[in-house]
């Protein structure tokens, strides 16, 4: 019997799906953009600015050149650094991390709560009069509880920044993520939901002047050409990436709810009893960037599902508090147990645009055999 069955191989992730479900629209794209002579901060950038800042529904977007260095300028823009404290979750991508300490500000850790995100209950605790900002990441395209979040960073006068590398759209209470805070951040890196061809970035801000510093920040600090306000960076979206972005944008909509199927199934039919399946918190939407479950036997698993052709990824294994580049933190094993518990048991399922329902069935099948 089992012999019988079907072997398939399926990837943890495959981009070329989701090229070819547009592809004329983002060759031709490309093809006029090759064509136009303009390469960089041209018609394809500002129009994308305005359709994205429509999208998220935020008055100013700003396109950069990755999702760390909207998260850094962000930081460098609102003057966090030395001796400034920012409060972030634990089990972050540690590029999270980095947005703030390139700017030789402290991150102060926070343990997550049960969906992955900032636990709002244990935010207070961790406050000092050096705390500015709260670093508040939306990981793996659930919006976090931005109500007493931002509750709290009201009472005490913080900051709020917005990692939203992973949720582009996802909503809480019927707000989009990345604006609710000062500024939020996004990544348009190929694997995310809204991905570039290539590397890309940008932030959304309601406050004009900040989207205006982040605007010449981005240029060398010019505003006008040869005239240099403030030492800048070089961080600018190119004109083939935000075409190609414009293509994939207005296809988003049908893409997320291709993506939120095949998570339901994932949901209604993988065995409980088995696997810790993700929550969904009352009032937030989750715009699946990744379907990560847990499980005591995760390395198991992930050795077993890899023998049967399937892939899977952890994120993340190492968090960012116990990795190398961190270790002047001086945090060690214990340091954040639940944090650590996540490193040890989650596990990510495939998910890609344009994965079929045998590919599913085959996922299912064999996850429910283990
Ligand atoms: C991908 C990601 C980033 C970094 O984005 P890049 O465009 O790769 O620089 C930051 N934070 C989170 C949560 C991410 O997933």
């Amino acid at each position: 019997m089992e012999q019988a069955e079907k072997c398939m191989r399926v990837p943890a992730n495959t981009l070329d799906r989701g090229f070819a479900m547009y592809q004329r629209e983002f060759e031709e794209k490309a093809l006029e953009v090759l064509r136009s002579g303009r390469y960089v901060l041209g018609g394809e950038v500002s129009a994308f600015e305005e359709e994205f800042a429509g999208y998220v529904g935020s008055r100013h977007c700003v396109g950069l050149a990755s999702g760390l260095d909207a998260l850094w300028i962000a930081f460098r823009i609102l003057g966090i650094g030395a001796g400034d404290e920012v409060l972030v979750q634990g089990n972050t991508y540690i590029a999270s991390v980095m947005g703030i300490t390139i700017n030789g500000a402290t991150p102060v850790f926070v343990e997550p709560d049960a969906y992955f995100n900032l636990d709002a209950a244990r935010l207070e605790e961790k406050i000092t009069e050096r705390t500015k900002a709260i670093l508040v990441v939306h990981l793996y395209g659930q919006a976090s509880r931005m109500d007493e979040i931002m509750k709290i960073a009201e009472k005490y006068r913080l900051r709020v920044v917005e990692d939203c590398a992973q949720s582009h759209g996802a909503k809480f209470h019927g707000r989009t993520t990345g604006t609710f805070g000062d500024i939020g951040c996004f990544s348009f890196y190929p694997s995310k939901n809204l991905g570039a061809f290539g590397d890309a970035g940008a932030i959304v801000t309601d406050d004009g002047r900040i989207a205006e510093d982040v605007r010449v920040f981005r240029n060398y600090g010019s505003e006008k050409r040869y005239y240099n306000k403030v030492v800048g960076a070089n961080s600018r979206l190119d004109e083939l990436q935000a075409g190609l972005l414009r293509v994939r944008l207005s296809h988003l909509e049908e893409l997320e709810a291709g993506r939120r199927e095949i998570c339901d199934r994932y949901l209604r039919e993988l065995d409980r009893e088995k696997f810790e399946l993700p929550g969904i918190r009352e009032g937030a939407t989750h715009i699946w960037h990744q379907f990560v479950i847990r499980s005591k036997r995760r390395d198991e698993l992930k050795r077993y599902l890899e023998d049967k052709g399937i892939g899977t990824i952890i994120h993340y294994p190492i968090p960012p508090h116990l990795s190398e580049a961190y270790r002047y933190l001086g945090f060690r094993e214990g340091s954040f147990p639940v944090t650590e518990e996540y490193a040890k048991t989650v596990l990510s399922l495939p998910l890609y645009y344009g994965m079929t329902e045998e590919e599913q069935n085959y996922v299912i099948r064999w996850m429910n055999r283990f």
